[in-house]
């Protein structure tokens, strides 16, 4: 017997394209016992487990996290610039467990077994698989910058994954001497969200111009060109004087004259060519790579990332074993908790469908970032995703785009505001 939750949700995937109805009929026949197990309650983690279930509720799923709360990274730059606080940030995972029955296990898991199909939890406990789906996020090249560590992360935080490092880095920020410098450094592509150095550049701006203007903010990136350029540039020139003599901010693009080196005692950077940067507030975004358990698990590729079959988010190095999320590569689709609530989306759809002995349903992927320039000034990118003749993901072409750089007058207010009820409704549509 099919519940009326899951046939309205089954009736919603149908009509906005997720899923065929055929495919539906197919899924409410068979009824076989599976258990499922998530490593990771993230953005990726939670949507799969909790659409696992809406899709099938025979199928048992255990959602594995060490953390009791999650802190989202997404808006934990609008901490910066004082729009939140970090109990803003911060979901759990009750309704997971009382609305759609997932089964929560407050642990890490420390390894893999691909033959048995078990995993082994921290405190020696295994659990079964029939199918096992991983959504670790992400971990870092600790040593790819002499004179930098680990443990200079406590000194120089990267606030890349939400929570202490990042109100390490409020503190330091707020602590900050009159006229201090701030250099933050952002690695070359793929890292986790590809805009999110430059909002968090902006929130940074808007704190200092009101709290310390004689201060300045330099960005080196390892890039030449970065997401929404246009758009954050034109923000930046309106709100910070950029390009001129006087701007707080400065982005400086190093691929020919990279970082070779850190000096930890007195803060400062060295380039191929010379140049010192000295900073009073030094924000070191590192290197990036998928996070230890998929590695460990001999998932990933040379690159660092988990090479995954679209369709379904099957490993193509180890069977019934998933990846979503940002320790997954899903090229060209960018590292986003969207894309990777997108990416659950398809995998539930995917998982439900073999254990079910059914076809694969056709895929298509969403992502939308927005990103703050100031509390008021949003500005966004959107993309569509579907797989091409070569079954390779590709953009829908005219499907998504980024925000008019002269669009009608209250747009970057809209669009700020949208940023906000995106941020609510993301996090509702995975943790609740
Ligand atoms: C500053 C910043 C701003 C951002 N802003 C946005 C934004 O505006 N919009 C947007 O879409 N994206 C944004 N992102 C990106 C977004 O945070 C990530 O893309 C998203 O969190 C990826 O989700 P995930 O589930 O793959 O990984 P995560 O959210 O990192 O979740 C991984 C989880 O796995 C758990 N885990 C790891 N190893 C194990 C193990 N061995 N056993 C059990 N559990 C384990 C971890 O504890 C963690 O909770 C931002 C990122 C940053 C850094």
């Amino acid at each position: 017997m099919i519940s009326q939750s899951r046939r309205q949700f089954l009736k919603w995937a149908a009509a906005s394209g997720l899923i065929s109805l055929s495919a539906c009929s197919g899924l409410s026949k068979t009824a076989a016992p599976a258990q499922v197990v998530v490593i990771g309650g993230g953005f990726g983690g939670a949507t799969v487990a909790k659409y696992i279930r809406l899709l099938d509720n025979s199928i048992k799923v255990i959602l594995i996290e060490p953390k009791a709360k999650y802190i989202t990274c997404p808006a934990s730059n609008w901490l910066f610039a004082g729009m939140v606080g970090l109990q803003d940030l911060s979901v759990d995972y009750q309704a997971l467990t009382s609305q759609y029955g997932v089964q929560v296990v407050s642990s890490s898991v420390t390894s893999v077994d691909t033959t048995r199909r078990r995993v082994l939890l921290a405190d020696q406990q295994s659990i079964t698989y029939d199918r096992l789906i991983m959504a670790p996020g992400i971990d870092f090249h600790w040593d790819r910058l002499p004179g930098y560590n680990q443990e200079l992360a406590d000194k120089f935080p990267h606030a890349w994954q939400a929570g202490r490092q990042t109100r390490l880095l409020q503190q330091q920020l707020q602590a900050m001497p009159a006229g201090g410098l701030v250099v933050i450094t952002v690695p070359a592509d793929p890292y986790r969200c590809p805009p999110g150095p430059y909002e968090r550049a902006s929130m940074i701006a808007c704190w200092l111009k009101q709290h310390n203007p004689r201060a300045k903010l330099i960005i080196l990136d390892a890039k030449t060109s970065f997401s929404k350029q246009k758009l954050f540039e034109a923000g930046w020139a309106k709100y910070f004087g950029y390009g001129s003599a006087n701007s707080l901010i400065e982005w400086h693009a190093l691929t020919d004259n990279p970082i070779i080196g850190l000096d930890a005692k007195t803060a400062t950077l060295e380039t191929y060519f010379g140049d010192k940067f000295q900073a009073q507030v030094l924000n070191i975004i590192p290197p990036q790579q998928a996070g230890l358990i998929a590695r460990q698990t001999e998932l990933t590729d040379a690159g660092g990332w988990c090479p995954v079959a679209p369709q379904s988010g099957l490993s193509t190095f180890q069977d019934n074993i998933h990846i979503i999320g940002d320790a997954a590569n899903y090229a060209p689709i960018p590292k986003s908790a969207f894309a990777a609530n997108s990416e659950a989306k398809v995998c539930a759809l995917a998982v439900v469908s073999l254990l079910n002995q059914q076809p694969l349903p056709e895929a298509q992927w969403l992502n939308t970032c927005y990103s703050l320039v100031t509390p008021e000034h949003g500005i966004s990118v959107a993309g569509v995703y579907q797989l091409s003749t070569e079954r390779k993901i590709a953009a829908v072409p005219s499907a998504g785009g980024v925000s008019a750089l002269n669009g009608i007058s209250n747009q970057p207010q809209l669009e700020a505001n949208y940023a906000k009820s995106v941020y609510r409704s993301l996090v509702a549509d995975s943790f609740a």
